[in-house]
């Protein structure tokens, strides 16, 4: 049986990400997706929220379970007794960035190997902030996440409009400078 992890993020989950996992659930007998806990960027959804919308997105593939972790992703890969790492590449600067973090992993766990795909060209220039930089703008980001994360976006900005949670100060989207 081969089994593949798909670690990441995942705030929140759109469709670059259902895009890679989905491949992935063609090539693999399984796929788990693990939602990193503690990771050094500024989160908008807990690890419960990111993991619920992560699940909801992929119920529809039986063979994709969503779980989270925390400490090494290899430690974790093992945990869960897969053979291969499973990342989306976006640019050249994804490549870069994956090839370092691949050469870590691989001193850390030689038997654990890692798969890159391509993105969807749809997706190209996707990103979590990108989608969540629209979303606090109010734009339109319907072609980018399913419905019911458009629908956590819109709970998560509504609350932060009312509790005055909300700045576009560091958005790029809303100035140019
Ligand atoms: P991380 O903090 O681990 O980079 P992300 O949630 O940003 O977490 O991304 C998780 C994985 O999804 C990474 O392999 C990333 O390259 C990939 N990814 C991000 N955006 C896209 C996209 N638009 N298309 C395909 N893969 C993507």
């Amino acid at each position: 049986m081969t089994r593949a992890l798909y670690p990441g993020t995942f705030d929140p989950m759109h469709n670059g990400h259902i895009d890679i996992a989905t491949r992935a659930s063609a090539l693999f007998d399984e796929v788990v997706i693990a939602v990193y806990d503690m990771p050094p960027k500024k989160l908008l959804f807990t690890t419960d929220e990111r993991v619920t919308l992560a699940r909801q997105a992929l119920r529809r593939w039986p063979n994709i379970t969503v779980v989270s972790y925390r400490g090494l992703t290899v430690d974790c890969a093992r945990e869960h007794d897969v053979q291969v790492i499973v990342r989306g590449l976006r640019n050249v600067a994804d490549f870069e960035y994956e090839h370092q973090i691949g050469w870590a992993n691989s001193q850390l766990a030689p038997d654990v190997d890692l798969l890159c795909l391509f993105c969807d060209g749809d997706y190209a220039y996707l990103s979590a902030t990108i989608l969540k930089e629209v979303a606090s703008l109010d734009g339109d980001y319907s072609h980018w996440a399913p419905v019911h994360v458009q629908e956590a976006l819109r709970a998560k900005f509504a609350h932060a409009a009312e509790t005055n949670h909300v700045s576009h100060s560091d958005t790029k989207l809303s100035h140019h400078g």
